[in-house]
């Protein structure tokens, strides 16, 4: 028997999304010709686009549509960064390498400061409103934090923002489909969703973009998705976006319970094997489908790698660092232990796993401990 549970890193594309998105393959003309095949596939585009923009309480218009999270998150802040002369910028230590690079890379230019979270993995408001400077023009910050799963205080630095210029923009890739995300509620001047977190492709997601705020496009050429992203749109993919958004936004209450019931199950045959472990972060505040745990007793590295010999399927942190088995850059902010960075496993669920899929990834575990303390 062999398990994914890496679900955080990609999920499978749903069959019955696909299916039904093949079906509209014959709409093929490009959106931006005049001819009826363009303006059937225009109708089609903005059919979807409205279909996506209700599910995060926003308007059609405020949607960009863009290959992914990761340009999402660079057209939020380089498209910001770019329309000021002097800006700082504040962002965290534990986001996702899309936003943390791309803020890493600006900081040569700009001043932007990094908070630090704190061990229970949250990052806190205050550390946020002592750093806002009369020159702040953007806040980043996710909503879920993709390693840990920690919830962190958006609506709160939402509150604080209300009666500063600086514009709000959160990655909350990990929290739609789990927990709701409204535009509205969480008070976001810009959010990014990506498509294959939540069951749908690899290679499309969106920014969110409130009215009436201006970004300077990073992909430049024709006028689509109102200028703000030039590139002829990809209408099959807009589709299975909205589809999976409007699947993941209905199934939410059923999805997320198992997710949580997994995870419970994870933790108590933890438990019961007497497998030493720490769960990183504060459980309470946690997304139902992450957690991260400390082994004590080995590397992540070797870990992963007995894991996958194992047939389970698991990672470090995030998936993005291709391939090599890095510290932590969550852990080493939230704990500052190097050891600790290593020696941490994430563990994604999702609802389609089944309860003796837990039993196997904890018994292959058990195993690996077992061999280990000979
Ligand atoms: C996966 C992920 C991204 C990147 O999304 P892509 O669509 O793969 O570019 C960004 N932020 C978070 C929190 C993620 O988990």
């Amino acid at each position: 028997m062999s398990v994914y549970v890496d679900y955080a890193s990609t999920t499978p594309f749903d069959r019955e999304i696909l299916n039904e998105v093949m079906d509209s393959a014959d709409v093929f003309g490009n959106p931006s010709s005049i001819h009826r095949p363009g303006k059937d596939a225009k109708a089609a585009l903005q059919k979807h686009r409205t279909h996506i923009s209700q599910k995060i309480n926003a308007k059609p218009k405020e949607i960009i549509i863009t290959s992914g999270a990761t340009e999402a998150n660079n057209l939020a802040i380089r498209g910001t960064a770019d329309r000021h002369e002097r800006p700082h910028m504040i962002t965290t230590d534990i986001e996702h390498a899309s936003v943390r690079t791309t803020y890493q890379n600006l900081s040569e230019a700009f001043e932007v400061t990094f908070l630090k979270a704190s061990e229970n993995g949250l990052i806190d408001a205050d550390d946020l409103k002592n750093s806002l400077r009369s020159n702040t023009v953007l806040v980043s910050i996710m909503l879920v934090n993709n390693e840990t799963g920690s919830i962190q205080p958006v609506f709160e630095i939402a509150e604080i923002l209300k009666d500063h210029q600086a514009l709000l923009h959160v990655d909350a890739v990990q929290a739609f489909g789990h927990m709701e995300v409204d535009v509205q509620k969480l008070g976001a001047d810009m959010l990014t969703l990506s498509g294959h977190k939540i069951y749908g492709p690899k290679g499309i997601g969106l920014l969110y973009l409130r009215e009436g705020i201006k970004l300077s496009a990073q992909l430049t050429g024709g006028s689509h998705e109102l200028s703000r992203r030039a590139g002829t749109e990809n209408v099959m993919w807009v589709h299975a976006l909205a589809l999976a958004m409007e699947k993941a936004a209905d199934e939410r209450a059923q999805r997320s319970l198992k997710e949580m019931q997994l995870k419970e199950r994870f933790l108590n045959e933890l438990t019961a094997k007497k497998i030493p472990f720490e769960v990183n972060g504060d459980l309470n505040q946690q997304a139902s489908h992450i957690t991260n745990i400390y082994f004590p007793w080995s590397e992540a590295e070797f870990l992963l790698t007995a894991l996958d010999m194992a047939g389970i399927f698991v990672s470090a942190g995030s998936a993005c660092n291709a391939g090599t088995v890095q510290p932590s850059h969550v852990i080493q902010s939230m704990y500052e232990d190097e050891e600790r960075a290593l020696c941490s496993v994430r563990f994604s669920f999702s609802y389609l796993m089944e309860e003796d899929e837990v039993t196997e990834i904890v018994s292959q575990l058990d195993a690996i401990y077992k061999r280990l303390s000979k």
